[in-house]
């Protein structure tokens, strides 16, 4: 690894811990469309997610809110 892709791992303030983290979202609305088959049954096609609310993220060893380490975490989710 070089250095500026280590300066870029998000790591936990508090406990060091740089592997495990977690995403709360708020006032979520999820929609499920389902198409129905010719013999009646439903196949999904597809998920579409909104978030309504507040989107936080949290260090997976000590719950430490991690939310400013947020966007840079949606760049890097691949
Ligand atoms: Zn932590």
């Amino acid at each position: 690894m070089n250095k500026k892709n280590s300066s870029l791992r998000i790591a936990c303030p508090e406990c060091g811990n740089d592997t495990d983290f977690f995403e709360v979202a708020d006032g979520v609305v999820i929609t499920t469309r389902y198409l129905q088959n010719a013999d009646c049954s439903f196949t999904q096609d597809g998920d579409e997610s909104q978030v309504l609310g507040e989107i936080k993220f949290f260090c997976g060893e000590c719950n430490t809110d991690l939310s400013h380490f947020h966007q840079r975490f949606l760049e890097m989710l691949f």
